[in-house]
């Protein structure tokens, strides 16, 4: 059976071996963050409903787990944000009574927390990664792009009635952009509002591969050191980039269709993509080279490291 919305598994810098899920069709999404490794979002929207059908999902993900392959998570994320599709909760809770030994995660944007249909959704999840990456409107808009309709004091309301209920590991990812959200003003926004979500742990991150735009800029490993004590006494986790290893199960299924369906989920380079695939140097370089002529795959450069991503 090939997969529509299942990818990987992938060997994620935050959560190991982890089989993606993607929720929605396409980047559709409640923001339209600058950093977005998908690119620009296609549809920003509010509204909850079967973007992909619960039942297509469930059939793959048997098809899948009752292989029982070697994963960490089962990852909820994907492209787009997890929470709009209306299915949200009847997956979670197939995957874990179906088949009780995988763990499950949640890659998301916490906009929809403030709902609490939304919240009750997410209880099954073994762990939960929200985004907060700023408090103020200024900053907000101009790193996240929201849709009008959201509020970022509802959104931290949400998220902090969430770690209420809910006793599963909450890790807050911060995205650093500098220049906006690394300011002293912002940076006591976002530990008042860390200090209320109370999360398991914080992970500041930052661009390491090409976003949606072109002015963001990457912060240093030493300037995210430098912010983490902004967050005491929560613990802080810089997050840096892993040692990709091949993963057994993509092995032979390197394809042009699977390296393109693997760079619309996220820009890679070479050797990321070798990885991933478990294909030589030589053969992705060729793959590529054939994906660029066709004008399906473009190159960027970020810093001295050359990816490529959907043209
Ligand atoms: S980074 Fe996440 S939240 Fe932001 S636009 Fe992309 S999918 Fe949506």
């Amino acid at each position: 059976m090939s997969y529509r919305y299942l990818f990987g598994p992938v060997q994620s810098r935050r959560l190991g071996t982890s089989l993606g899920i993607d929720m929605v069709k396409s980047t559709i999404c409640s923001l339209d963050c600058v950093y977005c490794e998908c690119g620009k979002t296609s549809i920003r929207t509010l509204e909850r409903k079967a973007w992909v059908e619960a039942e297509a999902i469930i059939d793959e993900l048997t098809d899948c787990l009752q292989k029982l392959p070697a994963i960490d998570y089962v990852t909820f994320g994907g492209r787009g944000e997890p929470t709009l599709n209306s299915g949200l909760g009847r997956i979670v809770r197939f995957v874990k009574q179906s088949f009780p030994r995988y763990r499950c995660a949640l890659l998301t944007n916490g906009t929809l927390f403030h709902l609490p249909e939304v919240r009750e959704e997410v209880l099954p999840f073994d762990l939960v990664l929200p985004n907060l990456d700023a408090v103020s409107r200024g900053a907000f808009a101009a790193i996240n792009r929201p849709d009008p309709g959201l509020d970022n004091e509802q959104i931290i309301e949400g998220l902090a009635a969430f770690r209420e209920a809910y006793h599963g590991q909450i890790w807050l990812e911060i995205f650093i952009v500098p220049g906006i959200n690394d300011t002293e003003a912002e940076l006591a926004l976002l530990r008042e509002a860390a200090a209320k979500i109370r999360p398991d742990r914080i992970q500041l991150n930052s661009l390491d591969r090409p976003g949606a735009c072109d002015w963001v800029n990457p912060a240093s490993p030493e300037h995210l050191e430098s912010l983490a004590h902004w967050f005491a006494p929560l613990p802080v986790e810089i997050i840096t980039r892993a040692a990709k290893s091949a993963s057994p199960w993509n092995q032979g299924s390197a394809s042009p269709e699977a390296i393109l369906s693997l760079l619309a989920r996220r820009p890679s380079t070479i050797e990321e993509i070798c990885g991933l695939t478990g294909l030589t140097v030589n053969r992705a370089t060729a793959v590529i080279d054939k994906l660029i002529a066709d004008r399906s795959v473009a190159a960027q450069t970020v810093g001295n490291r050359t990816f490529f991503r959907i043209a």
